[in-house]
């Protein structure tokens, strides 16, 4: 028995035999051809491309039906490179002029803009590079015969590879395949996304699973906890098996509380929004059931790429997501870069200490440039419908004075324009910072709404940097500190009469959902995964109760005895 650990992307338990996946097609043997050859060389490269277009078109039209139009989008840039001149023109060139096969011509094209790409080295290039390579294999494996994702018929295994390419996790039967494992790959790299789509448990960036696991090893893959377990003894195996009862029960429950509402047993309603990083996102929010989306990130827009998003393409991503959200709320968070994000191409100074640095409204009123495209595309947008602005890591009270005052500018560049647009939209701030919650009675005056980010405010208030895992022990969202400052901004949005939500991590935790209702917050917003088990809970109590069992939590002196207390009533609620 061995254990491997590695980033759960796509949550669920999984057993099954390990298949390794080798893509070897770099190394598959090309060879010299003879001058009369040429053009029959060109004629199988031809219509390989061809085929491989074929099949490409095919994924994706088997993806749109199976996870919707958002994640059918992944492989535009693959049709896109398949159709271009580029990698035809090259490959056949190499061919002419050296009299190589196809497979050593293409090898060489891929080494070829290898360099040029790690010569740049940006993400944007390195995902693009991953693309190309995407689309020569499918090429490759047509012109030897065996098309990719073909070569095997799947019997119930989980498929153990360095690195998964969109197109072969999608060409993976979801029928037979129970989950997959690769030592590269992140949260929001296409393949996880897709993953998550599917519903397949994955574990990504494991780093040495290729070299640990072997073919027909025993596996379990928990897509949750991001957890790899070779061949396991068998009381693991009933642990597992177990654990994936649970799951399988959990997921009945929370499809059939999808279609019920947010409702507190003595009716009061409590909004459930949804985070989301990507457009594509969307069809996830649906599928738990969340009341529209709190906080769109959008600075996810800006990364991975080599020109910034044109208000153009901003305008129809927050218009698609609108609309597919179908009249519910959308709030949009202006960019917050800065910190841990950064625009690609972007030359960002460095910094010393880059969460404190030149991040979210700071650089949006410095760089207006950046910003107007921005709250342009935002403001027509808002004119589709029920759509809000905020803005991140406001300190001060000019900040939010500046950025108002900002937008009615850009209204009147847009009247000039003669574009449609809602000059009325509804703008609010993140409180973030304990400045900003110390003067939340201020800044209320100046806004529609609050929204808590609790992720950085808990960072701030606690000096306690949120991605250092050598400290991560000290972060605690049930500080008594930080409960003050939510507290403080909660009395005085109501005091002026604006609503208030908390978008950060917290609020997902049920324990403290139920808490932060007690004291107060009208919406709470969080991974859409996270929703089920939250309105779980606030379908079983009163309101009336939370605010009790909220109004007694200032006696404690930790994290842990608030929680504690938290889990301890809520049990004698029976919740
Ligand atoms: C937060 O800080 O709580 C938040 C929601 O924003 P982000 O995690 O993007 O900084
Ligand atoms: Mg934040």
């Amino acid at each position: 028995m061995k254990k491997l650990k590695g980033l759960g992307v796509s949550a669920g338990i999984a057993f099954g035999k390990a298949w390794i996946w080798k893509t070897s097609f770099l190394t598959i043997p090309g060879y010299m051809i003879d001058k009369s050859k040429v053009e029959e060389e060109i004629y199988r490269l031809n219509e390989a491309i061809i085929e491989a277009e074929k099949e490409i078109a095919e994924l994706q039209e088997n993806l749109r039906d199976t996870a919707g139009e958002e994640y059918a989008e992944i492989f535009s840039f693959h049709r896109f490179l398949l159709r271009d001149k580029f990698l035809r023109e090259e490959t056949e060139k190499i061919i002419r002029n050296e009299n190589v096969s196809c497979e050593n011509a293409l090898r060489k094209v891929i080494q070829k803009i290898g360099k040029e790409f790690g010569k740049k080295g940006t993400d944007f290039l390195k995902d693009r590079r991953r693309d190309l390579l995407d689309v020569v294999e499918k090429i490759i494996s047509n012109l030897r015969g065996t098309p990719s994702g073909k070569i095997k018929k799947f019997k119930n295994e989980i498929v153990v590879a360095e690195d998964l390419s969109p197109t072969q996790t999608l060409s993976l039967d979801k029928r037979y395949v129970r989950g997959f494992v690769t030592d590269i790959g992140s949260k929001t790299s296409h393949t996880a996304i897709i993953a998550r789509a599917l519903e397949i448990p994955a574990v990504v960036g494991v780093r040495i699973a290729t070299k640990e696991i072997e073919n027909g090893n025993d596996l379990i893959v928990d897509g949750t906890e991001g957890i790899i377990i070779i061949n396991p003894t068998p009381s693991l195996i009933e642990k597992y098996k177990k654990k994936k009862e649970e799951e399988i029960k959990l997921k009945r429950k929370f499809n059939l509380l999808k279609k019920l509402p947010s409702i507190t047993k003595d009716k009061e309603r409590i909004i459930l929004h949804a985070n989301i990083e990507f457009p594509e996102e969307v069809t996830t929010v649906k599928k738990y059931g969340a009341d529209g989306i709190g906080l769109f990130r959008t600075e996810y827009l800006y990364l991975n790429r080599k020109d910034l998003p044109s208000e153009e393409e901003q305008f129809l991503a927050y218009k698609s997501v609108l609309e597919k959200m179908e009249g519910k709320t959308v709030i949009i968070r202006t960019i917050d870069i800065g910190g841990d994000k950064f625009i690609s191409h972007f030359p960002a100074p460095r910094e010393l200490n880059p969460f404190l640095g030149w991040r979210g409204i700071r650089f949006c009123l410095e760089r207006k440039d950046i910003f107007e495209t921005q709250i342009k595309a935002i403001l027509r947008a808002a004119y589709h419908g029920d759509l809000k602005v905020m803005f991140p890591m406001v300190s001060t009270v000019s900040e939010v004075i500046e950025a108002k005052k900002f937008i009615d500018e850009v209204k009147e560049i847009l009247k000039k324009e003669g574009k449609e647009f809602n000059p009325d939209i509804e703008i609010g701030i993140m409180i973030e910072i304990p400045s900003a919650a110390l003067l939340s009675e201020e800044l209320s005056k100046h806004v529609d709404f609050f929204s808590i980010g609790s992720n950085d405010l808990i960072q701030y208030t606690l000096a306690v940097d949120r991605i250092n895992e050598k400290i991560a022990h000290l972060y605690q969202p049930c500080h008594p500190s930080v409960l003050k400052l939510i507290k403080i901004t909660i009395e005085n949005a109501k005091k002026n009469g604006i609503w208030v939500g908390i978008c950060g991590e917290m609020a997902s935790i049920p324990e403290i959902a139920c808490l932060l209702i007690g004291m107060g917050v009208d919406e709470l917003s969080m991974a859409p995964i996270a929703i089920p088990a939250v309105k779980e809970k606030i379908r079983k109590v009163e309101k009336k109760k939370l605010t009790e069992i909220a109004d007694k939590v200032f006696e404690f002196k930790s994290h842990n005895e608030v929680f504690n207390y938290l889990k301890r009533k809520l049990k004698q609620e029976g919740i």
